[in-house]
């Protein structure tokens, strides 16, 4: 008899649950489900990923050192405190494995990034849910929620699904007056869409126990290739490096990534159009008596009557061949999350939930 048995908390993971991409018997489907860029990635990129093709058979860098300087001169970092991984949730999973392991307690809130329970669980850590308030993370809650055993404090800044944002000086506070030993993981995943932003960038600076993350997957619409980066203290990434492995990216991704952050002119242009489409979606939206918070991301929460008219919703729109995220494993049962897509996909997303709505 086999005596194999996993680590404890594993088996207590729900597997993670991605955007759907198709709809049974339709062809051309509309896919605003998984917050990507509609217009994909820039030229720049596009064409490192073709010059990279010519260079298959070599073995990656194992720094990082191009990509992380590229990042870092842009940014205004410095590039001995960047770590790079396959995709952010890499990044939160070397946060996870360094600084919390089993007895300890990692914090979420109550309609986070369903990835923190479940890196939690993975390092035999207990995740901690704190509620939230008005859909937006609460500082004073989370606070209140810190014992003894706390080590992580995991927060996306702007949230996803809700796609709210506290205040810098929020996440400053709630620094701050952590416990000593906490680490609190200010998640960035759509900070290129807030303008001005630096990510939390000056927080990680000012302080010994933030780490900050982004990720290629969003505005640099590079999800399918999987890059993203933290940028903490160096004692923090130091720790971190020992586990990420030497080849975790590929040269193709390192150099796509490195002409994707280069390209500024190509972020700004796809956050401008964000923008500017997100605002026109939300206010038809509400227009239409859809209620919908004001959002920092690239997708808006719509909120129904209950649970069932989102079903219903989301039913109709896969009739028109429209997927959108269902997020009641979020806690937001009466929710539909909407990726802003390009001008024609906003018209056809707002036209399907009007015809729902008996409105035209
Ligand atoms: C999309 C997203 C990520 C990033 O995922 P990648 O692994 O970088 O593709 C991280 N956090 C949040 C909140 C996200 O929505």
């Amino acid at each position: 008899m086999s005596k194999i048995t996993p680590q404890p908390g594993i088996m207590e993971i729900a597997l993670y649950e991605s955007g759907a991409s198709t709809v049974a018997g339709k062809s051309e489907v509309l896919k605003l489900s998984s917050n990507e860029n509609p217009f994909g990635a820039g030229d720049a990129a596009r064409d490192a990923y073709l010059r990279a093709g010519h260079d298959l058979h070599r073995y990656p860098s194992t720094d990082h050192a191009n990509l992380r300087k590229a990042i870092a001169e842009v940014h205004g970092l410095d590039a001995d405190r960047i770590i790079c991984g396959a995709g952010s949730d890499e990044v939160l999973q070397f946060a996870a494995q360094c600084f919390a392991g089993p007895g300890d307690e990692v914090i979420y809130t109550e309609h986070g990034f369903s990835m923190y329970p479940i890196l939690a669980r993975a390092v035999g850590a207990t995740p901690v849910e704190v509620k939230e308030t008005d859909r937006t993370v609460d500082v004073d809650a989370i606070l209140r929620a810190c014992t003894k055993k706390t080590r992580i404090v995991f927060i996306a800044n702007p949230a996803n699904p809700t796609g709210t944002m506290i205040p810098d000086a929020e996440v400053a506070r709630l620094a701050d007056n952590l416990p000593d030993g906490v680490l609190l993981v200010h998640d960035g995943a759509y900070t290129e869409f807030v303008e001005g932003s630096d990510g939390g960038a000056a927080l990680v600076e000012a302080k010994k126990n933030v780490l900050m993350t982004r990720t290629f997957s969003k505005i640099y619409g590079l999800g399918g290739l999987r890059i993203g980066w933290g940028y903490g203290p160096k004692e923090l990434i130091d720790v971190m490096q020992r586990v990420r492995q030497p080849f975790n990216l590929s040269e193709t991704q390192l150099r796509v990534a490195e002409a994707a952050v280069r390209d500024t002119a190509y972020t700004e242009k796809c956050r401008l159009d964000n923008a500017r489409l997100r605002e026109w979606l939300r206010s038809a939206l509400v227009e239409i008596g859809v209620e919908c918070d004001p959002s920092h991301a690239n997708f808006v929460l719509a909120r129904f009557a209950d649970a069932d008219e989102a079903d219903a919703c989301d039913a109709h729109l896969k009739e028109a061949g429209i997927i959108v995220r269902r997020v009641a494993g979020y806690k937001l049962p009466n929710c539909l999350r909407i990726t802003v897509g390009d001008e024609s996909g906003c018209r056809r997303v707002l036209h399907a939930i009007a015809q729902f709505k008996g409105v035209r």
